[in-house]
C-alpha cells in the first residue's frame, strides 16, 4: 500500500520567527503522536531552509525546497542547485508548479531536467501537473496532463525517488476543489500513463492540490489513488495542516 504524503507548500510566505515556529509546532505533534498514517513534509522558501531543518532534525518531520535549478553550480544569479538543498538538509524538491510554469515560463523539458538534477543528488522530486480552467472547460484536462507527464518525468523515474501531485490550476487558492469524482477519474488517468514512464508505476504516489482544507480532506484523501495532498494556504496554519494528516 502507498503511504499517504501530507505535503506543505509555503510558497512565498513566512519569515524566519513564524517559520520556525510553525515547523517546530508540527515536528513536536509528529514525534508526540508517535505512530501515524502519513508522512509529512514542509517546503519553506529558501532562506528558511537551514534554520528549519535545525528545528526539525530530531523529528520525522521532513523537509523539501519548492524549485531547484537543473545544475550543480556555476553562473546562473537567483538560481539554487539540487546539491545545496541537500546540504541544507533537503529530501524533497517541488519541480514544475504551475506557478513557476507560468510566471517563469518553465517548460516540460526543463522541468524534467530539474526533476533529474533532483534525482542525481538523492532527492525526491515531486513533479506537479494540472491543466488550466479553460482546458477543462474545452475537454482538454486528460491531454493537457498526458503531454505534462510525458515531458516533465525524466528518465530514471521510480517510485522511490518521483512524487507527482495533480494541481487542477483553477483550484489553487481559489477555494475551489475538483469533486472526488474529477479527482478520481485524473488520478486514475494519471496512474495509466504512469505506465513505461516511471519504474515501479503502481507505487508512485500521485498527490491531488488545489484548496485542500481540514474541511474537504477526508473526502478527498478517501479517493482511490489518491495519496496524499499538496497544500498551500492551510499548510501554514499547524492546526489546519495537522488536521489533513489526521483525516488520512
Ligand atoms: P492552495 O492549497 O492554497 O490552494 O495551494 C495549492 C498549491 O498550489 C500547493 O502547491
Amino acid at each position: 500500500a502507498r503511504r499517504k504524503l501530507i505535503a506543505g507548500n509555503w510558497k512565498m510566505n513566512g519569515l524566519k520567527a513564524d517559520g520556525l515556529a510553525l515547523a517546530s509546532d508540527l515536528a513536536g505533534r509528529l514525534k508526540g503522536a508517535g505512530v501515524v498514517a502519513f508522512d509529512m513534509l514542509v517546503c519553506p522558501p529558501f532562506p528558511l531552509l537551514f534554520p528549519v531543518h535545525e528545528a526539525i532534525a530530531d523529528s520525522p518531520l521532513a523537509l523539501g525546497a519548492q524549485d531547484c535549478h537543473a545544475k550543480t553550480s556555476g553562473a546562473h544569479t537567483g538560481d539554487v542547485s539540487p546539491v545545496m538543498l541537500k546540504d541544507a538538509g533537503c529530501r524533497f524538491v517541488i519541480v514544475g508548479h504551475s506557478e513557476r510554469r507560468a510566471d517563469h515560463g518553465e517548460s516540460d523539458a526543463e522541468i524534467a531536467a530539474k526533476a533529474a538534477a533532483a534525482h542525481k543528488e538523492g532527492l525526491v522530486a515531486i513533479i506537479c501537473v494540472g491543466e488550466t480552467e479553460a482546458q477543462r472547460d474545452a475537454g482538454q484536462a486528460n491531454a493537457v496532463v498526458s503531454t505534462q507527464l510525458k515531458g516533465s518525468i525524466p528518465e530514471g523515474a521510480t517510485a522511490a525517488n518521483t512524487v507527482i501531485a495533480y494541481e487542477p490550476v483553477w483550484a489553487i487558492g481559489t477555494g475551489k476543489t475538483a469533486t472526488p469524482d474529477d479527482v478520481k477519474a485524473m488520478h486514475a488517468h494519471i496512474r495509466a500513463e504512469l505506465d513505461g514512464k516511471i519504474v515501479e508505476p503502481d507505487a508512485v504516489r500521485i498527490l491531488y492540490g488545489g484548496s485542500v482544507k481540514p474541511g474537504n480532506a477526508a473526502e478527498l484523501m478517501a479517493v482511490d489513488n489518491v495519496d496524499g495532498a499538496l497544500v498551500g494556504g492551510a499548510s501554514l496554519k499547524a492546526d489546519d495542516f495537522w488536521a489533513i494528516g489526521v483525516s488520512c
